[in-house]
């Protein structure tokens, strides 16, 4: 199969692109490098032993976008291009819509133009707001309480009212609970460009010794340790769910949404224990307020993923840990 990858060179579409090809597809990938780097594609090579084709530019661009489906003979997409902090989306939230709703609209317009009639969306569980009960499923009222969390929501919508007007065409829209770690090979991982807003990339800068301690958002959530809690899934877990959605939608149309993640949550204090435990050093940390907008526990509920798209996730906390700094390492000696 070829499949347009938008945002392949980010850290969930590099992985996405590395298990695609290692599964005998071709991967294309289209990213305007906003948030990554173009050595991302030699490195995806070095792992599957082949280049992927990359394009630099936005997906927003329809003739763009066409004559890249043209060119390769495009079957499906799997869309993960789009800007991806809170915090930002807050503070400018036009941005936010234009470059993920726009470039979704644009996107799909493409695929329309071209008969393109199979997309995997990314999605995100930001999308359920405060859990009203856990495990959170797919049926979940959805409360979204910013910009970001809104993109993804009318994205979700765009597709459910395509797919009513094109019986053919198939959507699936992946939520994503927290992906965390990297390929075995330490070659890609998560590189945030400035200060990580996300727990992961943050605790391994302070045990690398770039920073000098984590901020701890909370300590009296009403968790087992007072910390948030949430479904970390590794990386590549999340990538093979990509996999079992094109598979799906070989013999699915209609618009489908799951959630990913692996069902079980940890809290920042077992994250933190459990990271030093893999890599030898100690996170330092102080415990500061809640962060605004962060809810106390979230966690997936994964039946459908599991019995629909006959998948799960089966990697280990040990080797979410151990793979993030394994790429770490690597990047320090870079
Ligand atoms: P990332 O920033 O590493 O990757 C996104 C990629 O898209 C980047 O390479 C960026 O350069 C590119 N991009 C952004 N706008 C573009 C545009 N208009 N045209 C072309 N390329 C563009 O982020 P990620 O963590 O790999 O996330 C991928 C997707 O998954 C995003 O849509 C994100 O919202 C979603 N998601 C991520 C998480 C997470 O915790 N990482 C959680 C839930 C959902
Ligand atoms: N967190 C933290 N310090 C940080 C970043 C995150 O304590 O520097 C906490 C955060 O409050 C939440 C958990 O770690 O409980 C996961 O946060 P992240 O931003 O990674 O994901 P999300 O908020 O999207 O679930």
């Amino acid at each position: 199969m070829n499949v347009l990858l938008t945002g392949g060179c980010g850290y969930i579409g590099s992985h996405v692109a590395v298990v695609l090809m290692s599964a005998g597809h071709e991967a294309v990938l289209v990213d305007n490098l906003s948030n990554s780097h173009q050595t991302i594609v030699d490195k995806v090579a070095e792992i599957v032993g082949r280049s992927p084709a990359f394009y630099q530019g936005d997906v927003g661009e329809v003739a763009f976008v066409r004559n890249i489906i043209r060119r390769h003979r495009i079957d499906a997409v799997i869309h993960l291009a789009g800007f991806k902090s809170v915090g930002e989306s807050v503070q400018q939230p036009l941005m936010y819509y234009q470059n993920n709703v726009c470039g979704a609209l644009g996107l799909l317009q493409a695929m329309e133009a071209e008969s393109i009639s199979n997309i995997v969306f990314s999605s995100s569980a930001t999308i359920y707001g405060d859990p009203q009960y856990l495990p959170v499923n797919e049926a979940h009222p959805k409360h979204v309480i910013n910009a970001y969390g809104r993109s993804k929501l009318h994205i979700e919508d765009m597709l459910r009212d395509i797919c009513i007007s094109r019986p053919s065409l198939g959507a699936v829209c992946l939520r994503y609970f927290n992906p965390v770690g990297a390929h075995q090979s330490g070659l890609i991982g998560d590189h945030p460009r400035g200060i990580p807003n996300n727990l992961m990339p943050y605790v391994v800068q302070v045990a690398c010794g770039e920073r000098e301690f984590l901020n701890v958002f909370g300590a009296d959530y009403p968790t087992p340790d007072g910390t948030g809690v949430r479904d970390y899934i590794h990386v590549m877990d999340l990538a093979e769910g990509h996999m079992a959605a094109l598979k799906y939608l070989s013999s699915n149309s209609g618009w489908h949404a799951f959630n990913l993640g692996t069902g079980r949550g940890y809290s920042v204090l077992e994250m933190i224990r459990a990271f030093e435990r893999q890599s030898g050093r100690t996170v330092p940390y102080r415990l500061v307020a809640r962060r605004e907008g962060d809810v106390a526990c979230s966690y997936a509920d994964v039946q459908a993923a599991t019995f629909e798209l006959n998948w799960k996730a089966t990697r280990s906390l040990e080797d979410m840990c151990s793979s993030s700094w394994l790429f770490q390492s690597r990047l320090s000696t870079e």
